[in-house]
């Protein structure tokens, strides 16, 4: 490999002090890392969306305002328009988030371990991050609320259903957070669907809770990029000043509009994978490994000996999953997405063979 030229021009001085994120794209058969969809979305909506694309005047800027899709998601929620922004993935929304309300002088507010994303987009856009932890078992307690307070956030992340350990942020915890601090309270669902709960109903004019949303997840849209979320409008119009002009092109607002004509098909999909959570759930536990309980399509576990060496150990037989055992207050943990019936056995058996040869050396 060449190595790579020295820069003439310097960058950001504090982008240096950011780590990039970065997940494996490992070419493996079985791939359980990024809790996406393990289906494809139905076929029916493909073939509608092939179709409907040869009427895309493709010489013409698309719907700046994405308008038919926020149409459609505001009726999907039983919103407002203007209470309906849309970005290229949830990510983009995140990130409009921090250039609105945080930059610099300004602090976000996150609750550790959560998505490592929140904090990352904060820090690019230049905002201040105050990380408290949570506790043991990985809720968010009273005492670090009381902390959240203190800090004077103008955003606060709250993950709910948590990525990466699972379980949803209980409601009263999110009210007593709303409460303490005078910043937006962006709660991001983007596993929402396998939740008992959600924020949808809370948002309003006179409160400040943003609920995100995404394609990538149930959707199983992760291809096309497409995320938004439900705000008050006094947020969205300051989303959308935020956001660069035609930003949402036409193909992917066609797509995401479509799809909304398949949301039972996508819905369906969330039973069969809590049964398979739970399936794999119960299987884990019988090969001695520690699991967490989940809210969502994917597990965080605990295996016997170095996770390092299992998570390699996968690999070695094709099967891939997240790797978290580095990540802070996460040692020696892994996470798995909950995939097809079939790719969840191959996981399972992949599993049970990596632990019991590493008990076997360890003889
Ligand atoms: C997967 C995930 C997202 C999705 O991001 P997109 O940009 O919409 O693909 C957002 N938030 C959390 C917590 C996630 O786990």
């Amino acid at each position: 490999m060449s190595e790579r030229p020295k820069p003439l021009v310097a960058s950001r001085a504090d982008l240096a002090l950011i780590e990039g994120y970065h997940s494996a794209q490992v070419d493996v058969s079985v791939r359980l890392n990024t809790n996406e969809s393990p289906a494809s979305p139905p076929a029916a909506f493909v073939e509608a969306w092939l179709s409907a694309l040869r009427d895309v005047e493709l010489h013409r800027y698309p719907d700046r305002g994405a308008r038919r899709l926020r149409e459609g998601l505001a009726a999907l929620h039983g919103v407002e328009v203007e209470n309906v922004f849309v970005a290229n993935g949830s990510n983009e929304v995140l990130q409009s988030i921090c250039l609105a309300y945080g930059g610099a002088g300004r602090r976000a507010l996150t609750f550790e371990p959560s998505y490592a994303l929140h904090a990352h987009i904060a820090r690019i856009t230049a905002t201040d991050v105050v990380e408290l932890a949570r506790d043991s078992d990985f809720a968010i307690t009273s005492a670090a609320v009381a902390l959240a307070k203190a800090a004077d956030p103008t955003i606060t992340f709250v993950c709910s259903p948590n990525n990466p350990t699972g379980a949803a942020v209980a409601p009263e915890v999110v009210r007593e957070i709303e409460d303490a601090t005078a910043g937006l309270v962006v709660v991001d669902e983007a596993y929402g669907q396998f939740s008992s709960w959600t924020a949808v109903p809370w948002v309003a004019d006179d409160r400040r809770i943003v609920v995100v949303r995404t394609f990538s997840k149930t959707w199983s849209l992760a291809g096309l990029r497409l995320g938004y979320c439900i705000a008050p409008s006094w947020v969205v119009s300051a989303l959308e000043s935020v956001a660069l002009p035609y930003h949402l092109d036409a193909a992917k607002q066609l797509a995401g509009e479509l799809s909304l004509g398949f949301a039972s098909e996508m819905n369906d999909r969330t039973a069969w994978i809590v049964v398979e959570r739970e399936r794999l759930r119960d299987a884990m536990v019988d090969l001695g490994v520690t699991v967490w309980p989940s809210d969502a399509n994917f597990v965080l576990f605990r295996p016997p000996g170095e996770a390092r060496a299992v998570w390699a150990g996968l690999v070695d037989r094709s099967v891939l999953v997240r790797d978290c055992s580095s990540w802070p207050r996460l040692d020696g943990c892994l996470r798995v997405t909950i995939g097809t019936p079939r790719e969840n056995d191959l996981f399972l058996s992949a599993l049970g063979e990596v632990l019991a040869s590493n008990l076997k050396e360890g003889e």
